[in-house]
C-alpha cells in the first residue's frame, strides 16, 4: 500500500500542474518556532491554505457548492487508490505536509467519526510513514458533508515527539479493539452541543513499533475570537488537527509575522 501511495504522489506531481506548483511553493514556505509554556510550536506561513482556513462551512454555503471530494466533481487529472473498497486515497493539492493525502469515503456521507474510527486505525497501520488525522465537521473540516480523513508524512508535527503537548487525551495500545473501545468510551463522555451530530474534536493517529498512538483533542469552539476580530487584532487562524498537533497555519503573512506565544496560548485556551 505504501509503495502504491508513493507512486501515486510521484505520478500526480509530474502530471498535475496545480499540485506540482503548490508542492513546489510549499518547499519555500516560511516556518518559525515559538515556545509556548515550555513546548515548541511551529508557525507555517502557507498562502495556499487560505481557501481552507477561510472556508464557509455553514449549511447554506455547503449546499450551494459542488462537493470537491465527490469523484464526479474532481478534476480528471486527480487520481486515487482505493482502500478497503470504502475510501479513496488522493493527493491533497493544497499541502501543509511535503506528502499530504486526503482520504474521502467513496460515498457522499457526512463527517462523523464514531463508526469509522477503526478504519482510521487500519489506514494508520497500512500508511505507517504517515500520521492520519480527522477534523470534526465544526473543527476544521472544509467538507463537513463528505466524510474524509487526511494524512501527512511523519516527522513534521511536534506532538509526535512531545508526549506532554497540552490539550490532548492520548491512547496507546497494540490491541486495535482495545483502542476502539477506549475511544468510544471517551467519545461518550464529551459534551454534545445542541444541534451537533457529534462532540467537537480533532484526532491524530499513527502506528509505530507495533502499536497505535491516538491523540484526541476535545474542542469547545470552531474558530477563536481573533478570527473574527477587526483591524490589528485580527489573526486568520482556523485551528484543526495540524494546529492542535503543534503547527499553526497562517495563510496571511501579516499573521505569520505578528503571532506570539501569548496568542497561541490564548487560542488554545479558547478553543
Ligand atoms: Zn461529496
Amino acid at each position: 500500500m505504501l509503495d502504491s501511495v508513493q507512486q501515486l504522489i510521484a505520478g500526480q506531481l509530474s502530471s498535475w500542474e496545480l499540485a506540482a506548483n503548490n508542492y513546489k511553493a510549499l518547499s519555500q514556505v516560511k516556518i518559525k518556532a515559538v515556545e509556548v509554556d515550555g513546548h515548541t510550536y511551529k508557525v507555517q506561513f502557507n498562502p495556499a491554505r487560505i481557501a481552507s482556513s477561510a472556508a464557509n462551512v455553514d449549511a447554506k454555503s455547503i449546499q450551494e457548492r459542488q462537493c470537491f471530494l465527490c469523484a464526479a466533481n474532481r478534476p480528471s487529472v486527480q487520481k486515487g487508490i482505493f482502500f478497503n473498497g470504502r475510501y479513496e486515497i488522493l493527493v491533497n493539492p493544497y499541502p501543509i505536509f511535503s506528502r499530504h493525502l486526503t482520504i474521502p469515503a467513496v460515498e457522499h456521507t457526512p463527517q462523523l467519526i464514531f463508526s469509522r474510527f477503526g478504519d482510521m486505525l487500519d489506514l494508520a497501520q497500512q500508511l505507517n510513514d504517515f500520521t492520519l488525522f480527522y477534523n470534526g465537521p465544526k473543527c476544521g473540516a472544509s467538507a463537513p458533508d463528505h466524510f474524509h480523513f487526511q494524512a501527512g508524512n511523519k516527522g513534521f508535527l511536534p506532538i509526535e515527539n512531545d508526549r506532554n503537548l497540552p490539550n490532548v487525551v492520548r491512547i496507546e495500545s497494540d490491541n486495535k479493539q482495545e483502542i476502539i473501545d477506549r475511544f468510544h468510551q471517551i467519545y461518550n463522555t464529551l459534551e454534545l452541543h445542541p444541534g451537533d451530530a457529534e462532540p467537537m474534536m480533532n484526532l491524530l493517529t499513527w502506528y509505530e513499533s507495533g502499536h497505535w498512538v491516538v491523540c484526541i483533542f476535545p474542542r469547545k469552539k470552531h474558530r477563536p475570537a481573533c478570527y473574527f476580530a477587526e483591524g490589528d487584532k485580527n489573526i486568520l487562524i482556523s485551528p484543526a488537527s495540524v494546529d492542535m498537533g503543534g503547527v499553526f497555519i497562517t495563510p496571511l503573512e501579516k499573521d505569520f509575522q505578528k503571532i506570539t506565544a501569548g496568542d497561541i496560548a490564548s487560542i488554545l485556551e479558547e478553543i
